[in-house]
């Protein structure tokens, strides 16, 4: 719930930190041409982030190393961008690790999306490891002046080899946003939903007579960390 909340605000502080509108306006004065939000992992932050960019008029773009996230980018309305992602480890849905090898052919293909976008937003992660480096320093020199990379990964680690934790900063004459704990910026909509999670866990592990000690039901298994005094691994 938290991630979705933070993949909304993204594109909103992106909105905030650019100079460009999102939408195409077409005037007396001229035809304005719609933003380019580039997103980087369509995990729940991510979908999130496409919808609100689409909502917002933008043209967006969006690249994952899943492969089944294609239709599901595809159907919020966003142009997925395919590479060879050799062999990835997946499990439960999440990726486990991201060679350097993939990396590289990534940064290949995304650098020309890259120069050409008006918006960066990064959301990819790796659970319980640093965050990949999907754009590095000489990318972000390629990329368009006044343009705006939002960088969601930043609390771990960065998926922009440059952002700064908690800041934002300009280089290169590219804004990057390294805003912590998105979510707190919703804390109204973060905290009913982050308590509606945590009822509906403990209603799940426990009912009116006590703790159910389920042991071979997958969430009770997953998530208990303590058994009669000794750490499990
Ligand atoms: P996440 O926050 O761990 O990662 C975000 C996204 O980054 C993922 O889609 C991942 O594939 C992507 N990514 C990793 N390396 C990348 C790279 N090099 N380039 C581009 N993208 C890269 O993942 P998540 O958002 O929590 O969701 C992952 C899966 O779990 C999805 O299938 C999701 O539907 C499922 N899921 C998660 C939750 C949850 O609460 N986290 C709930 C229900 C379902």
């Amino acid at each position: 719930s938290q991630a979705n909340l933070a993949g909304y605000k993204a594109v909103i502080l992106g909105a905030h930190h650019s100079a460009r509108i999102f939408p195409m306006l077409m005037t007396a004065a001229g035809t304005i041409t719609p933003s380019k939000v580039l997103i980087f992992g369509a995990g729940v932050a991510g979908l999130q982030a496409i919808g609100t960019a689409k909502r917002l008029g933008a043209v967006v773009e969006v690249t994952d190393i899943r492969p089944e996230t294609k239709e599901q980018v595809e159907s919020l309305g966003g142009k997925f961008i395919s590479f060879d992602t050799g062999e990835v480890k997946i499990e439960g849905g999440y990726v486990k690790e991201t060679s350097e090898d993939t990396l590289k052919k990534q940064r290949e293909i995304l650098g020309k999306h890259l120069a050409a976008a008006d918006i960066a937003i990064t959301t990819a992660l790796i659970p319980g490891k640093k965050a990949p480096i999907l754009i590095t320093e000489d990318m972000v020199k390629t990329m368009k002046l006044g343009s705006v990379i939002v960088d969601m990964a930043v609390e771990q680690g960065g998926n922009c080899e440059i952002s700064e934790a908690g800041k934002v900063v300009v280089k290169h004459g590219v804004k990057i946003v390294g805003e912590v704990n998105l979510p707190s910026q919703l804390a109204q909509n973060a905290s009913e939903s982050y308590s509606k999670n945590i009822y509906a866990f403990l209603t799940h592990l426990a009912n009116k007579d006590g703790f159910k000690w389920e042991m071979e039901e997958e969430i009770t298994k997953g998530t208990l960390i303590c058994k009669e005094g000794n750490l499990l691994k």
